[in-house]
């Protein structure tokens, strides 16, 4: 479902990838790894096109840009990148939810102003989505008067509401206070049981043996090892297993 190869980004003279390969099947879980600054969030852009790399492929399902030599003209370019986006829905850090609409607000938009689909389905499709996060009843709250971990479930719905084929999360945890992590996390392996696609940047090596398919440590630019969950528990490579040890 997910092809990533030959992925190079450079901000000015700092190289961040340099030859990024991977590739994930769909229903599966992928988790990157690895230290502050190896370019994890970068990967996770790129695929959504919020950044643009100087060079490589990225394909999900049938849409793809390879950015070495992108489609010619603005028109055409501007076409990719919005099929490419299309397939995917990004999970931030933090949730980005638009503060003065409702929760059913902030998951409605998106499908009726960005994909056009009716008010109705939409609205049924976001109370769906609200139940599968732990949060029916909370329909018409502000997002200021959640917990944060409460508007992170909402960011996840919100992500899921635009029915993308791959859900990208970018540390969804890492700025919640500790209590609030399980409540998200115990989302995030909901989705996975029920076959979502999902690629997660994370901290929480712990969680990632619990739910990753497949396990990319990424160091120096590229993907450094690749396994299963045995790329936590026995790691090949000295880089992974110096930053295992680090982490645990
Ligand atoms: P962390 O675990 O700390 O979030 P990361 O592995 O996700 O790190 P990235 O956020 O992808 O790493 O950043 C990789 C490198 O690229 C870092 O050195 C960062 O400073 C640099 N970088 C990222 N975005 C930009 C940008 N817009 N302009 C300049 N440099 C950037």
């Amino acid at each position: 479902l997910i092809e990533v190869s030959g992925l190079t980004k450079s901000f000015g003279d700092t190289v961040v990838l340099q030859g990024v390969d991977f590739t994930a099947e769909s229903g599966t879980v992928s988790v990157l790894l690895g230290p502050s600054g190896s370019g994890k969030t970068t990967i996770l852009r790129s695929m959504n096109v919020l950044e643009t790399p100087d060079a490589g492929l990225v394909r999900i399902a049938d849409a793809s840009i390879d950015f070495g030599s992108p489609p010619t003209g603005k028109a055409a370019y501007r076409r990719a990148v919005k099929a490419l986006r299309a397939r995917s829905g990004m999970v931030f850090q933090s949730h980005h939810l638009f503060p003065h609409k409702t929760v059913l607000g902030n998951l409605v938009e998106g499908p009726v102003q960005v994909q056009g689909r009716p008010v109705e389905e939409a609205t049924a499709d976001a109370r769906m989505l609200l139940e599968q996060v732990g949060l029916a009843g909370r329909e018409d709250a502000y997002p200021g008067e959640l917990s944060g971990g409460q508007q992170q479930r909402v960011g996840i719905a919100r992500a899921l509401a635009l029915r993308p084929e791959v859900l990208l999360l970018d540390e969804p945890t890492s700025a919640l206070d500790p209590e609030l992590v399980g409540e998200v996390l115990a989302v995030i392996r909901d989705l996975a049981a029920e076959n979502w696609t999902l690629v997660i940047v994370t901290h929480e090596v712990r969680f990632a043996q619990d739910v990753a398919d497949q396990v990319l440590f990424l160091d120096g630019g590229v993907v450094a090892e690749r396994g299963g969950t045995e790329v936590l528990t026995d790691p090949q490579e000295e880089r992974t297993r110096r930053f295992l040890a680090r982490m645990l």
